[in-house]
């Protein structure tokens, strides 16, 4: 091992100014929250790249280290995935929106998710490794020993993630409990200019209530009710923040239209007064608008619930009146001012909130249907990584050293998508070393 006599590039483990410190809000923020450290970044996937004039780090970024090398199908074409990014009005991906977002971070964990090697008990990081995978559309490849904020909120990444997972989760419960006996719940206030914090505490704080009320105990004693919550929020220029909530109920029989009919009402009366409660009269839900009530469809549930989150919904919305989160996480990330303002209300807004609930009370069916599936999905899963290569190994030290750039990230993905082996992985890093260390050298004198 040849001994490393360079700093590290980025330190994550200590406040950066490099970084661009934590943003500030009206909001305020809490304490920071410890890396969790937990493994598997499966969206660190294929190459970065910062967008134009956007931060992602303050040094200038490396030159390039390797060509680009295109993709290599399985088939034996080889195409290059870039391309379409580079085509006028093409979403940028992913991964560039959360490059450009890591300065607007709120927290550290958020701020080197998928970034930071994993710490390890005793104080020291994990070493990091690079594997590929053949799939349909072309290689696929990304690191694993990073460190995962699974912030649902403030990381674009870990938002494509968990969605993906838990509508996965969401749709094989539904699957398994009979779709016919499911119901979507939608629950919105009237609009009000109020802040997006404390409008979503006060909501939450009315649906808690509603819970303890006699005519909800007794839904539940007559269709054996269950559900899962989930909390969504849009944008618009004329409201500003619209949280609403949605629910998948769980019933123990196929509800009849009168059924229905009941329920709605039966919800529309509880919610008004629960808002009317903890919200005041000038939010009161209308009968038109404040309670919608039908049959879960297949195919708009997983929508409904906020789980329909794919790269492709982070496209840009400069200029719109109304906005999904994901357009506004796009907008900051090409510089638009309103949407960095907007992206910071939300991360503060929404910090500490559950995005999906689920029931806990141990006699609950839909619990223990849940943990099942998971078990399913979690050994599924563990299969499909089994179907991995480790291409190469990167020590820590290297990695703290020069890993965190995005350049050399992308580089390094570049070269295993492009049918490198560990040698040229420890090409890029030896160039991006030498690249550090000439520039260091440079800046002392
Ligand atoms: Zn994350």
């Amino acid at each position: 091992m040849r001994p490393l006599a360079v700093e590290p590039a980025l330190a994550w483990d200590q406040p950066s100014e490099r970084a661009g410190g934590p943003a500030s809000c009206s909001g305020g923020l809490g304490p920071t929250r410890p890396q969790d450290g937990r493994l598997e970044p499966a969206h660190a996937l294929l190459a970065v790249r910062p967008l134009p004039g956007a931060a992602s780090g303050s040094l200038p970024p490396l030159p390039r280290l390797s060509g680009a090398l295109p993709v290599t199908q399985p088939g034996g074409s080889r195409v290059d995935p870039r391309e379409d990014r580079r085509k006028v009005g093409a979403p940028v991906s992913i991964q560039e929106i959360q490059e450009a977002l890591r300065p607007l971070a709120q927290t550290r964990s958020v701020r080197w998710c998928g970034v930071a090697p994993q710490r390890l008990t005793g104080g020291e990081y994990a070493d990091v490794t690079v594997w590929r995978k053949a799939k349909a559309e072309g290689w696929e490849a990304g690191f694993t020993g990073l460190q995962t904020c699974g912030s649902p909120w403030g990381c674009p990444c870990c938002m494509v993630k968990l969605a993906a997972e838990r509508s996965e989760l969401l749709e094989r419960v539904v699957s398994r409990w009979g779709l016919e006996r499911v119901l979507m719940l939608t629950l919105t206030v009237r609009h009000g200019p109020v802040l997006l914090k404390p409008m979503r505490e006060q909501m939450s704080a009315a649906w808690k209530w509603l819970q303890q009320t006699r005519e909800f105990r007794e839904l539940v004693r007559r269709f054996g009710l269950e559900f899962v919550r989930a909390l969504e929020a849009t944008w618009s220029e004329e409201n500003s923040w619209h949280p609403h909530a949605h629910a998948l109920l769980f019933l123990d029989r196929v509800p009849s239209a009168d059924d229905v009919a009941w329920m709605k009402e039966r919800f529309f009366v509880l919610w008004h007064e629960a808002v009317v409660r903890f919200l005041g009269a000038r939010c009161a839900p209308s009968r038109a608008h404040g309670v919608d009530l039908r049959e879960a469809s297949s195919g708009r549930y997983v929508a409904k619930m906020g789980l329909e989150l794919a790269g492709a919904a982070f496209k840009r919305a400069r200029g719109a009146k109304s906005m999904s989160v994901a357009e506004i996480a796009a907008g900051a990330a090409e510089g638009d001012e309103a949407c960095v303002k907007l992206w910071k209300h939300w991360q503060c807004g929404m910090r500490g909130a559950k995005a999906l609930s689920w029931p806990t009370r141990a006699d609950s069916k839909l619990r223990e249907l849940r943990e099942e599936c998971e078990k399913e999905l979690a050994a599924e899963r563990t299969s499909k990584l089994a179907a991995r290569e480790v291409v190469a190994t990167i020590r820590h030290e290297e990695w703290r050293a020069v890993g965190v750039l995005p350049w050399v990230r992308e580089a390094i993905l570049d070269v295993v998508v492009g049918g490198g082996d560990a040698g040229d992985v420890q090409d890029v890093i030896d160039d991006a070393l030498a690249e550090w260390c000439r520039r260091r050298a440079t800046v002392a004198t």
